[in-house]
C-alpha cells in the first residue's frame, strides 16, 4: 500500500482500477476463461508474437534504408525479447494454471519482468527495460487487436492516471467510463480540475510522480476531499473508505432533501443559486440538483476536440437548447474565453511567454471580430427562446467593455438587416477577474447590467499565483485578506450602482467561505451543480444578520489561514 498526498481538485471518493493514459495506453482486465478455450488463447498469443515479429522486421528494414544499419540494429534486442523462451513459457504455464485471458496474463508477466530488471544494478541490463516495455506494448496491442488504445476504449469504469490532462482530454472523458482521475501536474482551479467537478467525479492533481508509482490494473482509492490517493490499499483501509463512502452518501441525501426549496435565510433574504456548465447536456444535472438557473455557461469547450470552428448555426442550436430547457430561469452565456490554459488548436495563436497575461479572452475577441460577432449573433438569435444574458470574460477596464458593446451593437444591426428576431434588451454583464476591473468596479458598474466575480482568475492575478501550478498551490488562497477586500469592494460598488453581483469562480462553492460572501452581500452564487443542495441547506439554516457579523469579524483577520479556520468553525456551529 502506498499513500500519496496531492491537491484535492474535485471532491468525493472513488475506489477503482487504474488506467494509465500517456506512455502506457493499455488497460487489461482479468477475465476468466474455460479450460477448453486455453488452446485458442495460446493460439492468440502465438499469432500476436508472429505479427509483432513481422512488424519489427518491417520497421527494421525501413529504418535500415532510411537511417542506416546501426540504427536498425536497436531492434535486434526487441526481436530477442520475442524469442525469450522463459517469458513465453511462463505465460503459457500461468495461462493453464490461472485460466484467465492471455492478454491479462501477459501484461502481468511483463510487469514482473520489468520489476526484476528494475532491481538489477547492471546499467546495460537496466537499459533493456525500455526494450521489454516497447515490445511488450506491441504484443499487447496485437493481442487486443487494436491499433492504439486510448480513452475511447475504456469499457469498464476506471480511474485515469496521467502526467497531465489538457482540458480537451478531460472534455473527451465526458461520455466515458471515468470514475476519477489523478495527475502528476496541476492546481486546484486548473481547467482540468473544473472539468472534473462538472463530470461529478473526484480528482486529485499535483501528485508529483504518481504515474511512475501506479501500474495499470492497480486498485486505487481517490479521496478528492483531502487530496489523498492510496495505491493498492490494505483490507482495513479499503473497509474504512467503503464506510466513508456510505457516510458521504447519507450527508448528500440530507442536503438533497432541500434541493427544491428556495435559498432563503431564516430572516427572509433571498439568494440565487445557479449552476456552472460547460456542455448543453448538463442541463439535466442542473435541474436534478435544484438550480434556479445557469450563472456561467462556458463556451470554449464547444471549440475543443475538433479541427474546424463551430458555425453560427451550431452555436445557435446549442444556446437555443439550453435557453429552452431552462426557461423561465436565467442562463448567462460567457463569451469565448480562449487562451491561458484553454488553448484551441483551430486558431493560430502564437506561443507566448505568459499566456495568462497574454492574448486571451476578450482581448482575442476584440481583435477577431469575425469570430466574436459570429458567437454574439448566435446568442442574440437564441435569446428569443428563453431568459438569456451574456457576459464578457477578462475585462480589464471600461474601454474594453465599450468596444465589446460596440461589436454587440453591430451584431444586432446585422441580424436586423436579415430580419431575424432577438431580445434587444438582453442583459450584458462583466466578469470581474482582473484586479484592475475590481479596483474600477465603480466605473464599470455604471455601464454594466450585472457583475460576475471570476475568482479563479481574480485570485491568481491578485496574489500572483499561477492557478495551475502545483508548486505554488499553497499560496493560492481564496480566503486571503487581499482577495476578500477586492470582493467586498466589487460588491459595494455594484450595490451603489444598483446592479447585482454574482460569483462564478470555484470560491463560491466553498461552503464555509459562503458564509462570509453572504455576509458581504453577494446576491448570487454560481457553482458546480452538485454543490447546490449543500449551499441551499446552509443558507436556509442561517440569518442574514448573523452572517453579516461573521463577515465583519472575518475582515478583521490578517491571514487566509485564520479566515478559513474561523469560517470553518462558524459553519460547523451552524450545521450542528
Ligand atoms: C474564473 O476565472 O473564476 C472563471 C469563472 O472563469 P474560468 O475559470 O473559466 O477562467
Ligand atoms: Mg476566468
Amino acid at each position: 500500500m502506498i499513500q500519496l498526498k496531492g491537491i484535492g481538485a474535485a471532491g468525493g471518493i472513488s475506489i477503482g482500477v487504474a488506467y494509465k493514459l500517456g506512455k502506457e495506453e493499455f488497460v487489461v482486465f482479468p477475465e476468466a476463461i474455460a479450460w477448453e478455450d486455453i488452446p485458442m488463447q495460446i493460439q492468440l498469443f502465438e499469432e500476436a508474437l508472429i505479427k509483432t515479429r513481422r512488424e519489427i522486421i518491417e520497421l527494421q528494414k525501413r529504418i535500415s534504408s532510411d537511417m542506416g544499419q546501426e540504427e536498425a540494429q536497436i531492434f535486434d534486442a526487441h526481436l530477442l525479447v520475442l524469442e525469450d523462451r522463459m517469458l513465453i513459457e511462463e505465460v503459457i504455464s500461468r495461462l493453464k494454471k490461472e485460466q484467465l485471458n492471455v492478454a491479462y496474463i501477459f501484461s502481468e508477466v511483463l510487469k514482473k519482468y520489468i520489476s526484476v530488471f528494475l532491481k538489477i544494478e547492471d546499467e546495460y541490463l537496466k537499459e533493456r527495460i525500455a526494450d521489454i516495455n516497447d515490445v511488450g506494448k506491441r504484443i499487447l496491442r496485437n493481442l487486443l487487436g487494436k491499433e492504439k488504445r486510448g480513452l475511447e476504449d475504456l469499457k469498464e469504469k476506471a480511474i485515469i492516471v496521467s502526467h497531465d490532462l489538457s482540458p480537451s482530454d478531460t472534455a473527451a472523458m465526458h461520455t466515458k467510463n471515468v470514475a476519477a482521475f489523478v495527475t502528476d501536474m496541476g492546481g486546484k482551479t486548473s481547467h482540468t480540475a473544473i472539468m472534473a467537478k462538472s463530470l461529478e467525479i473526484p480528482a486529485v492533481v499535483g501528485l508529483e510522480g504518481i504515474t511512475s508509482k501506479v501500474n495499470i490494473g492497480d486498485i486505487l482509492i481517490v479521496d478528492g476531499n483531502t487530496g489523498t490517493v492510496i495505491i493498492n490499499p490494505d483490507d482495513e483501509t479499503l473497509r474504512n473508505y467503503q464506510q466513508e463512502l456510505v457516510k458521504l452518501k447519507n450527508i448528500a441525501e440530507r442536503f438533497l432533501s432541500v434541493k427544491e426549496l428556495p435559498a432563503v435565510t431564516t430572516d427572509g433574504r433571498s439568494i440565487s443559486i445557479n449552476a456552472n456548465i460547460e456542455f448543453p447536456d448538463e442541463v439535466s444535472s442542473v435541474k436534478l440538483h435544484g438550480s434556479q438557473g445557469i450563472g456561467l455557461y462556458r463556451t470554449e469547450f464547444f471549440y475543443m476536440n475538433r479541427k474546424d470552428s463551430p458555425s453560427e448555426e451550431e452555436h445557435y442550436q446549442a444556446y437555443k437548447y439550453v435557453a429552452e430547457q431552462m426557461n423561465p430561469h436565467p442562463v448567462v452565456i460567457r463569451t469565448l474565453d480562449l487562451g491561458g490554459d484553454k488553448f484551441l488548436s483551430q486558431f493560430q495563436i502564437p506561443h507566448e511567454m505568459q499566456p495568462f497575461l497574454g492574448w486571451r479572452a476578450i482581448r482575442f475577441c476584440l481583435a477577431r471580430p469575425d469570430i466574436f460577432k459570429l458567437q454574439l449573433r448566435a446568442i442574440l438569435r437564441a435569446s428569443v427562446y428563453g431568459n438569456l444574458k451574456l457576459m464578457y470574460p477578462m475585462v480589464s477596464g471600461i474601454e474594453e467593455l465599450r468596444q465589446a458593446n460596440g461589436l454587440l451593437q453591430e451584431a444586432k444591426d446585422e441580424l436586423r438587416q436579415k430580419g431575424l428576431e432577438f431580445d434587444d434588451k438582453i442583459l450584458v454583464g462583466v466578469m470581474i477577474e482582473v484586479p484592475s476591473a475590481a479596483m474600477t468596479a465603480d466605473i464599470l458598474a455604471k455601464e454594466a447590467d450585472f457583475f460576475s466575480i471570476g475568482t479563479n482568475d481574480l485570485i491568481q492575478y491578485c496574489l500572483a499565483v499561477d492557478r495551475g501550478n502545483e508548486k505554488v498551490a499553497y499560496l493560492y488562497e481564496p480566503a486571503h485578506p487581499a482577495v476578500l477586500r477586492m470582493v467586498k469592494q466589487v460588491i459595494d460598488a455594484a450595490h451603489e450602482a444598483k446592479i447585482k453581483v454574482a460569483m462564478c469562480g470555484e470560491m463560491a462553492g466553498e461552503p464555509s467561505l459562503a458564509l462570509i460572501l453572504l455576509g458581504l452581500g453577494l446576491d448570487e452564487f454560481s457553482v458546480p451543480p452538485q454543490v447546490i443542495p449543500e449551499l441551499k441547506f446552509i443558507i436556509r439554516a442561517i440569518g442574514f444578520k448573523n452572517v453579516q457579523e461573521i463577515a465583519y469579524e472575518a475582515m478583521k483577520l490578517s491571514t487566509g489561514t485564520q479566515v478559513e479556520e474561523f469560517a470553518r468553525k462558524k459553519l460547523a456551529e451552524i450545521l450542528r
